[in-house]
């Protein structure tokens, strides 16, 4: 409901209720009596006291009741009661008193009862004129900036000290809040500021964070509105937001405005498709034109965030914009610790929980992903009414922010069972039979998010690379699935097609782009164009012949094929291994490190991946209350 129909529907309320009141109000109006009646009354003397109002008569009795009479106006009240008979002495006994009829009460009577409708009137055409008025209002005010301002001062402002890791990106920006706190200093030195700060990321490491932190520090207002809200249905409609946002941060200067997701329209020109196209190119130039038009040391800093830097607009790069770029990496091991240790802040913790080790256990996620680690085990703790958070909650929730939640209701026949703990133990014993895989830290045949099974490896360090070499054995594992269901049960399952696909895709990257197959030599394979619509990786193009792409296509074949005849191979060999596994996983359905050493029974071939830490016991595990 609109706060206007909301109004009226009120409005129309209160005038019930007014009826309502003024109809109680006529009810208790003296009960009219007829003239004859009266002159009966006066005869036999019961009539104290008479009130005339011009033809209106009110009449008092000895016993103090009321009532009113109407006279024909043309006789005075004396004469009618000559004329009904009654005697002058019983007539001279009733007190008389005439009063005027002019009174401001008289007219009040009169005209309030036939002007209240019509007020009544103008007020509901008033109000629905407004309602109009408002809509109209809104369509003029849809070229503002729908920018949300948080002013300085504000109370939950955040600081760099809320931030955990991203050192360089801090260093970077500390400049940038020294120049908003004290100007002068860079003036003096004639020094320019840079107008433009582009932040750069994975999604999740912070980015939308760090700005804000920023502005804390800084403490200056801050404008803050994203990429997409300047894209409208209509055009023209985003250029005009963006002069509104900057004409309002000028106002406000020294400040900072913060363009989230600047990529939604700050995407190269002139690659569109359809017509949408026309209307960023519109806002991305009016974004161009007002960081030209304003002067280096105003004191507007425009912080700008993205996650697809690679699909910027050269122009937003150039010196004097965006010409300041942060890069935000994922967070390594003792960032992630510095991470679990800020959204730890108010979180009672049982004693065995150890932040370190979680963070060894959680390779590749993002500060979003740790923080929302630390949530759903605060949840998970809640929901079996506990008063603490312990380890074993922590650990849940990296598998279900991994692989979504488990699936306890998703019921496998027993053949359904079998076939996933064989092609579980197929990766696991893989991984943990070649000589440069990362240890499994766990094998598991429960339901998780779209996985019908899983196993769990995480690498002892944070690497950004690897060589051919591990890449090929990466390929082994991965197929490692598909070769045990084939070996085992001669047959395979769709359950292997995510492990296909993500096999096939890491076997062209190695060929196409990084120049790890020999028979291709050290180039590069088609250029991946993206095109705006669906921001996706939906166009290649080919700068390469017809018969290259089949001998790419070979290649490819042949990285997969080697990698499922390496794994084929070692799962033959140890044939009685796998179904100790499978048998033990059948029955206690997850395997954890310690337990999945023992029940292999042989040492890690990687020999980095013997445990080194000495691992606590975990308190055995509860089953969820229900
Ligand atoms: P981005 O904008 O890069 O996608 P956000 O800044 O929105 O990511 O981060 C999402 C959430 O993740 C933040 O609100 C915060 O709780 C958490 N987070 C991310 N990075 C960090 C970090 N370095 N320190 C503390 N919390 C972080
Ligand atoms: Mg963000
Ligand atoms: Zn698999």
């Amino acid at each position: 409901m609109s706060k206007n129909t909301r109004t009226i529907l009120i409005f129309l309320g209160s005038l019930i209720i007014l009826g309502a009141l003024l109809s109680t109000v006529n009810v208790e109006q003296p009960k009219e009596i007829d003239m004859a009646t009266l002159a009966t009354r006066v005869e036999s003397g019961e009539v104290k006291r008479v009130v005339i109002r011009g033809p209106k008569l009110e009449v008092t009795f000895q016993d103090d009741s009321t009532a009113a009479v109407t006279k024909e106006s043309t006789e005075s009240f004396s004469e009618l009661l000559k004329n009904y008979g009654v005697s002058p002495e019983r007539a001279r006994a009733v007190q008389t008193e005439v009063k005027e009829r002019t009174g401001a009460a008289y007219w009040a009577g009169l005209i309030l009862p036939n002007l209240i409708p019509i007020v009544l009137l103008f007020v509901l055409m008033w109000l629905l004129l407004r309602q109009v008025q408002g809509q109209n209002t809104r369509a003029m005010s849809f070229g503002q900036s729908t920018a949300r301002e948080m002013p300085k001062g504000a109370k939950d402002r955040i600081a760099f000290k809320d931030v955990a890791g991203a050192k360089e990106a801090k260093e970077e920006l500390h400049e940038v809040v020294d120049f908003l706190k004290s100007p002068e200093k860079f003036k003096k030195l004639g020094a320019k500021i840079p107008k433009g700060v582009l932040l750069m990321g994975s999604p999740g490491t912070g980015k939308t964070l760090l700005a804000r932190a920023v502005a804390g520090e800084a403490n200056v207002p801050f404008f803050h509105i994203s990429g997409s809200e300047f894209v409208e249905m209509f055009v023209g409609v985003g250029a005009s937001r963006v002069r509104d946002l900057f004409t309002k941060a000028k106002k406000s200067a020294p400040c900072i405005v913060f363009i989230d997701e600047i990529d939604a329209v700050g995407r190269q020109r002139g690659s569109g498709l359809g017509g949408s196209h026309d209307e960023r190119e519109q806002t991305l130039n009016q974004i161009l034109v007002e960081m030209d038009g304003f002067e280096p040391n105003l004191g507007v800093i425009v912080l700008a965030a993205t996650n697809r830097p690679d699909v910027l607009d050269p122009a937003l790069l150039r010196p004097g914009r965006f010409d300041r770029r942060i890069v935000l990496d994922m967070p390594d091991i003792n960032d992630r610790e510095a991470i679990l240790h800020i959204h730890a802040k108010k979180k009672p913790f049982a004693k065995n929980v150890d932040l370190r080790r979680l963070a060894e256990r959680t390779p590749g996620f993002s500060g979003a992903d740790l923080a929302n680690l630390m949530n759903e085990a605060a949840i998970l703790a809640a929901r079996q009414n506990k008063h603490e958070i312990s380890m074993n909650h922590l650990l849940d929730s990296i598998e279900k922010v991994m692989l979504g939640p488990e699936r306890r209701s998703h019921v496998m026949t027993d053949e359904e069972r079998k076939v996933t703990a064989t092609h579980e133990t197929g990766h696991a014993l893989i991984a943990h039979l070649l000589p440069h895989t990362d240890p499994v830290q766990k094998v598991s045949i429960i339901s998780r998010g779209r996985a019908a099974g899983y196993t769990i490896k995480t690498p002892l360090e944070d690497r950004h690379m690897k060589n051919r070499e591990e890449y090929v054995e990466e390929l082994a594992v991965m197929m490692g699935g598909y070769a045990a269901e084939s070996v085992f049960f001669n047959d395979v399952t769709p359950g292997a097609s995510n492990d296909m696909r993500e096999a096939t895709k890491l076997a062209r990257r190695m060929v196409t782009q990084w120049g790890m197959s020999d028979a291709l030599g050290p180039r590069t394979y088609g250029e991946q164009e993206d095109l705006i619509f669906l921001g996706r990786e939906i166009h290649e193009n080919r700068d390469y012949s017809e018969k290259t792409a089949e001998k790419i296509d070979a290649e490819i074949d042949r990285l997969i094929s080697d990698a499922l005849e390496t794994a084929k191979r070692i799962l033959e060999t140890h044939r009685d291994r796998v179904n100790g596994v499978v048998q033990k996983l059948l029955v206690s359905e997850t395997l954890e490190r310690e337990q999945w050493l023992e029940t292999v029974g042989l040492p890690p071939a990687n020999e980095k991946n013997v445990l080194t830490r000495k691992e606590e016991k975990l308190e055995p595990k509860k089953e969820e209350a229900a």
